[in-house]
């Protein structure tokens, strides 16, 4: 049996004609209509029912969108920037390219995302200790999952602190009907390999106005002032997305629905059929606006109850060829991270400690967890007799 991987990308098909035309066209260049084609694709998408006009622009990569989102909310050396602990480093790293410092805030427990309590809780010690507002808060979609982003908004309004909602993982998951990513006033993508579309590497940065999305463009193509000559009044990146990836992008639009559904489709056989001793698939305690994506299904292990732990599960499934991985280890225990101020109640770190991924992606089939399904039962049947 070929090798069941946590979330291995999926072409629909259409793909090649979007790169075809890229060649024909000699479009091979960073820029061209793929590119256009793709950031209109996306504001349709993401427009639907947003009450508010949206401007996409693609770009290499998720970070190099959250470190642009950075830049167009003037975050500089001496601010804060409140970060969710519990994600991926990408979500917070470019806080520290911009020479500023993150807060990490830990997650409340029936969504895994931040606490809005605990938020507003760092807002008001930050103030009182610094003497000023944090510069911006990244709430993160983990998992897909839309957390508390309606009481996230309302505090961040209250302070006046701008949000940057990291949406990497959430694409297509809804809030009240709204796409997640449009709440804030900017909004990050990603294409990576793993994501629920992708451009092989990519991203893009959902902007409020057309005036910060050619900003934002600006700064992703050096920062080059309108002159006859290469004239620099700031400094810029080579962040844009190419014109072939931008190809890939728009052939993953047309299945986007189908690859969402498919996610969501292994999210309920999991809850449905994974009924062993110890083990909870998790389906966030949200209110009932909340549509996650279900980019990767999460499982709990508790250890006293199953007997045995999530790694020795991880470790047994890698022997029957089976991916899957531990949940993402808080920002505030990296060590990389070990002097950021955090505002923690113990939820990320239990998670983390008793958490699993399981395969979810478009290229696992209905067999392919069945065969999952049957790993897990034997191994919890053979361990406790
Ligand atoms: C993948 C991811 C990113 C970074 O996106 P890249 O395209 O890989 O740079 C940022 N935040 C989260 C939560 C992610 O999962």
């Amino acid at each position: 049996m070929n090798k069941i991987w946590l979330c291995l990308a999926h072409m629909g098909g259409q793909e090649q004609k979007f790169i075809q035309e890229a060649f024909d066209t000699n479009w091979v260049v960073p820029l061209g209509p793929n590119v256009d084609g793709f950031e209109h694709d996306l504001e349709e998408w993401f427009g639907k029912n947003a009450g508010h006009s949206i401007h996409v622009v693609a770009l290499a990569s998720g970070t190099s969108a959250i470190h642009l989102g950075l830049i167009m909310l003037g975050v500089e050396k001496g601010d804060e920037v409140i970060c969710q602990s519990f994600t991926f480093s990408a979500s917070a790293n470019p806080i520290v390219y911009q020479g500023a410092t993150p807060v990490f805030v830990d997650s409340e427990p029936g969504t895994w995302d931040m606490d809005p309590t605990l938020l507003e809780t760092a807002i008001k010690d930050r103030i009182a200790k610094t003497g000023k507002k944090p510069k911006a808060i990244i709430p993160v979609y983990l998992y897909g999952n839309p957390g508390r982003i309606a009481e996230i908004m309302e505090i961040a309004n209250r302070y006046e602190i701008p949000v940057l909602e990291d949406a990497a993982e959430a694409f297509g998951s809804e809030y009240n009907g709204q796409k997640c990513g449009t709440f804030g006033k900017y909004g990050v993508l990603s294409f990576n390999g793993n994501k629920m579309i992708t451009t092989s590497g990519g991203g893009a940065l959902i902007c409020p106005t057309e005036e910060d999305a050619k900003r934002v463009k600006f700064y992703a193509t050096q920062a080059r002032e309108p002159f006859p000559y290469y004239q620099h009044e700031k400094i810029g990146y080579n962040y844009r997305l190419s014109n072939v990836c931008a190809g890939i992008g728009r052939g993953q639009m047309l299945v986007a629905d189908e690859h969402i559904a498919h996610h969501r489709h292994i999210h309920g056989r999991y809850v449905k059929e994974l009924n062993i001793k110890g083990i909870t698939v998790f389906t966030p305690n949200a209110d009932k606006e909340s549509n996650p994506n279900y980019w990767l299904s999460t499982i709990l292990v508790n250890p006293k109850e199953a007997g045995f732990t999530c790694s020795d599960l991880m470790n047994y499934l890698a022997t029957k060829n089976i991916e899957s991985r531990l949940l993402w280890k808080p920002m505030h225990l990296q060590p990389v991270y070990q002097n950021a101020p955090a505002y923690v109640n113990g939820t990320a770190e239990k998670l983390f400690n008793q958490g699993l991924c399981l395969p979810s992606g478009p290229m696992v089939s209905d067999k392919n967890v069945d065969y999952i399904l049957k790993q897990i039962q034997d191994f919890s049947t053979n361990f406790n007799q």
